[in-house]
């Protein structure tokens, strides 16, 4: 049975599909946007995560550290990440829950008796299991398992995906995916390139090939002030998903800034620090901008 890297499960999740949902976050994405809004998601590693305003500078971690990379300062812990091998000790004698190590290698055994434990609020609420990120087809054999252990339970899955994957690979997990949550961001190669650090032609292809066997698709647009909120980019999003036989929905996803301190807790830059969430009326308005290519729009769910 595989193993996989998970980051966090989220339970009584309401946002990632319809009904009362577990996600499942994968840790690792073959993408590099610098505005992800949950960068322990990206890297395939496990990560040193600090929240500085728990640490009540006790010092119990620095004993518990053999590499000596803990110290305090007059506020709070201090790492030195250069030092640091991830042993997890350090996490583990925190009582504040200060220190955590992002990232854990779960079996699928595992994943399903978490998973198993709220049937009840799924079949109730017409939910189920949720499959997200990071990007779950970068663990595709894992997470093949995972689909087909939910099918054989009577469990309904989505995906949560930015779909950028071999097609062979993307058609074989498929089959077992209920709903697509489908990220698309920047509609220009050359452009998505200098975000994300790789092209659109399989993820276009992959949206392609899902919309025309009539799988369940929604379009989750992420908008991102500056970035892809242009006319240009509007508007080769709303012709290239008017063109597709089977229209798929578009939600419509505003940036808001709360993955900033996450970026602080890894000792990362925040690149986005300064950058203010798009504007009601902004939003509104790429909103009836994409509707006026015929599609369903929605504003984080909400229909418009
Ligand atoms: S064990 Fe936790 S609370 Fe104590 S000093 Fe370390 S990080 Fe701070
Ligand atoms: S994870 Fe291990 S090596 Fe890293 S700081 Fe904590 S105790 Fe030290």
């Amino acid at each position: 049975m595989s193993v996989g890297t998970i980051f966090d499960i989220k339970k009584f999740a309401i946002h990632d599909g319809p009904g009362v949902r577990t996600t499942v976050f994968f840790k690792g994405c073959p993408l590099g946007c610098w505005l992800c809004h949950n960068p322990e998601s990206q890297s395939f590693e496990p990560e040193l995560m600090v929240r500085d305003g728990r640490c009540n500078r006790c010092g119990d971690c620095i004993e518990a550290c053999a590499q000596g990379a803990v110290s305090l300062n007059e506020k709070t812990v201090h790492i030195d990440r250069n030092r640091c091998d991830l042993c997890g000790a350090c996490a583990d004698v925190c009582l504040a829950e200060a220190i955590e190590v992002a990232g854990r290698e779960m079996t699928v055994a595992e994943v399903m008796h978490e998973i198993e434990k709220d049937v009840v609020y799924y079949d109730e609420s017409g939910g189920g299991v949720t499959f997200s990120g990071g990007e779950p087809l970068s663990q595709a054999e894992f997470l093949l398992e995972l689909l087909r252990s939910c099918k054989r339970c009577g469990i309904r899955t989505a995906l949560d995906t930015c779909a950028h994957a071999d097609s062979g690979v993307f058609r074989k997990v498929a089959v077992y995916v209920d709903l697509f949550l489908f990220d698309l961001k920047i509609m220009d190669d050359q452009r998505h390139r200098e975000f994300t650090g790789v092209g659109v032609d399989p993820i276009h292809q992959n949206l392609r090939w899902l919309v025309e066997r009539g799988a369940a698709v929604i379009v989750r647009f992420p908008l991102l002030p500056g970035i892809n909120d242009d006319e240009e980019n509007i508007r080769a999003m709303g012709g290239f998903l008017a063109a597709l036989d089977n229209r798929p929905p578009v939600d419509i996803l505003p940036y808001h800034g709360a993955g900033v301190a996450k970026y602080d807790r890894l000792g990362r830059e925040a690149r986005m620090r300064e950058m203010p969430p798009p504007s009601a009326e902004a939003i509104e308005a790429v909103a009836r901008r994409l509707a006026g290519f015929g599609l369903h729009v929605s504003i984080r769910g909400e229909r418009l």
